[in-house]
């Protein structure tokens, strides 16, 4: 798929996190990378976090992307794998780095007591607390897999994560996976700046609130608004110039986000020079999707993964929201083939 150059107007000589970090982002260095096969983490457990009845997050949402990805032109280079289970590798440590202690209690209290509601579209069903662990589980694998392959990798897991703020979950969202994954990577040898692009169709306030402060860490999201949760105003950047808004208008289309990308998106995220990029991949933006009022199609989360990896092939990939199951599954598909075009050459 030919893109657009986007350019990367700065690189910080020395930095480590281009595969060449001396030569600027180039379409071309495609060819210098190798990827045989790309590792998706599932768990059928995913499924066990209830939403109730007409509740969009639910669990056919996982069906219909596995469905779809076992019968892609390029199944047989999906490397499927299981989270860790928790029993093996805790995560509340991690967990705990993010969120309230307080807060990850009452989880587990609703949880063990039958199930509630964390807000009127929160729901936290018997096993909801375990399943979220294991999500959390799953990213942590994701940020191993691409730090130790150096290529991209995606979690397919629910709950989702960015707006669960560090003392409240919201929005379908229990706790933060991306900025827990996040705060994991730097701990891990050759990791000293990660950088989180959300392309949820809302803001991630969740991620924002926790990750601003943290000078290793930016976060770009581009979102509808106006739109919930009513956060992520373009004024808003951080504090360390580490977050960069981009509020797009309902009814914008696969246009107005290349502009972005080519533009804003692109030069922030090659500015900051990260070692690891994790994105928060909703799919809510789709034309079809009931949640929001944003005209992409499946196509266009290709050519943004195209844009991505011409920043760093060590990307992971996390889904956060998107409610139509057709154009969610062919958006991750889209995505998943961007990564593969690379060894297949397209
Ligand atoms: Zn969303």
């Amino acid at each position: 798929m030919p893109i657009p150059q986007a350019g990367c107007p700065s690189h910080k000589i020395g930095s480590s996190f281009l595969w060449n970090s001396l030569k600027p982002c180039n379409f071309s260095d495609f060819s210098q990378l190798a990827i045989a096969m790309l590792s998706v983490i599932y768990s059928d457990e995913f499924l066990e976090h209830k939403t109730g009845y007409s509740h969009p997050e639910k669990p056919e949402r996982l069906t219909a992307i596995v469905n779809s990805l076992k019968s892609a032109p390029f199944a047989n280079q999906i490397q499927w794998q299981s989270p860790t289970p928790i029993i093996q590798r805790p995560v509340q440590p991690f967990i705990e780095a993010v969120h309230d202690k307080r807060y990850i209690h009452k989880v587990k209290h609703i949880a063990e007591t039958g199930g509630g509601y964390l807000d009127a579209d929160t729901p936290v069903s018997p096993r909801s607390y375990d399943v979220a662990l294991l999500a959390v589980s799953a990213w942590l694998d994701g940020v191993d897999i691409v730090r130790e392959t150096g290529k991209p990798a995606f979690v397919l897991a629910r709950p989702p994560g960015h707006h669960a703020e560090s003392n409240t979950g919201m929005g379908f969202c229990l706790f933060s996976n991306a900025a827990i994954a996040a705060f994991y990577a730097l701990q891990q040898p050759g990791i000293n700046r990660v950088a989180i692009l959300d392309w949820d169709v809302h803001h991630g306030n969740g991620t924002q609130a926790i990750i601003e402060t943290n000078p290793q860490i930016a976060y770009c999201s581009l979102h509808q608004s106006p739109c919930y949760p009513g956060t992520g105003k373009a004024t808003e950047t951080g504090m360390h110039n580490n977050v960069l808004n981009l509020p797009v208008t309902p009814s914008s289309d696969g246009s107005i986000y290349q502009s972005l990308f080519t533009q804003q998106v692109v030069p922030f995220l090659c500015n900051f020079t990260p070692d690891l990029l994790i994105i928060s991949a909703g799919y809510d933006a789709n034309a079809t999707d009931p949640l929001a009022s944003i005209n992409l199609h499946p196509q266009d989360y290709g050519l943004f993964t195209d844009y991505c990896l011409e920043i760093t092939p060590k990307i992971l990939f996390g889904l956060e929201g998107g409610y139509e199951l057709n154009a969610l599954a062919d958006s991750v598909k889209a995505t998943l083939n961007s990564c593969l075009a690379i060894e297949n050459n397209v």
